[in-house]
């Protein structure tokens, strides 16, 4: 693992530098099946943060409305920083006055497959959201089946993107479908 040597050469209660902030692989883990997480995040404003494990960090977006197994509903999804794995697990209250004031839960947490490593053009996740464009096999238990997270521009310095439930088996619409 990428960290392991350099948490062997230091001493952790002696050096502040960090020992967990980016990394840290899960026991057990399966490196094909990196996690992801969706917090329901009741802020000044309810949205969902949706979380991908890649490069020893999270990467997020924050959804403002619940996602959906619909590829009729298209979902806003503004990228926000990095969050350490360990906030994967991470639910309960931020006191008022700091950062995203409001009650965490865990909405959904489960594993997902790459899809786009298996492309003519094979890409990492890191690659594919440099791209701005992510395809993703979601086994949750809300979110189900293949994802696309699409870049769609930027505002007040935010990268926007679409994220899309694709067409499969686990697909639930509201929506009929023309014949
Ligand atoms: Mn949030």
């Amino acid at each position: 693992m990428a960290l392991e040597k350099y948490r062997r050469k230091r001493d952790f209660s002696r050096t502040p530098e960090p020992a967990s902030r980016i990394g840290r692989p899960i026991k057990g883990a399966d490196p094909e099946e990196p996690f992801f997480v969706v917090q329901e995040h009741h802020a000044s404003r309810l949205h969902y943060d949706f979380r991908l494990e890649a490069e020893g960090v999270l990467k997020s977006w924050a959804i403002p409305k619940e996602p959906l197994q619909d590829p009729y509903v298209k979902r806003l999804a503004i990228e926000t920083e990095d969050h350490p794995l360990e906030y994967g697990s991470f639910s309960g209250r931020i006191p008022e006055g700091e950062y995203g004031a409001g009650t965490v839960s865990i909405w959904d947490r489960g594993t997902y497959r790459n899809l786009m490593a298996k492309k003519r053009h094979p890409k990492t996740l890191a690659e594919s959201m440099r791209d701005g464009h992510i395809e993703i096999f979601l086994k949750g238990k809300r979110m189900k089946g293949a994802f696309a997270l699409v870049r769609t521009g930027e505002e007040r310095g935010k990268a926007q993107w679409i994220l899309v439930k694709m067409w499969d088996a686990y697909v639930r619409s509201s929506t009929a479908r023309a014949a």
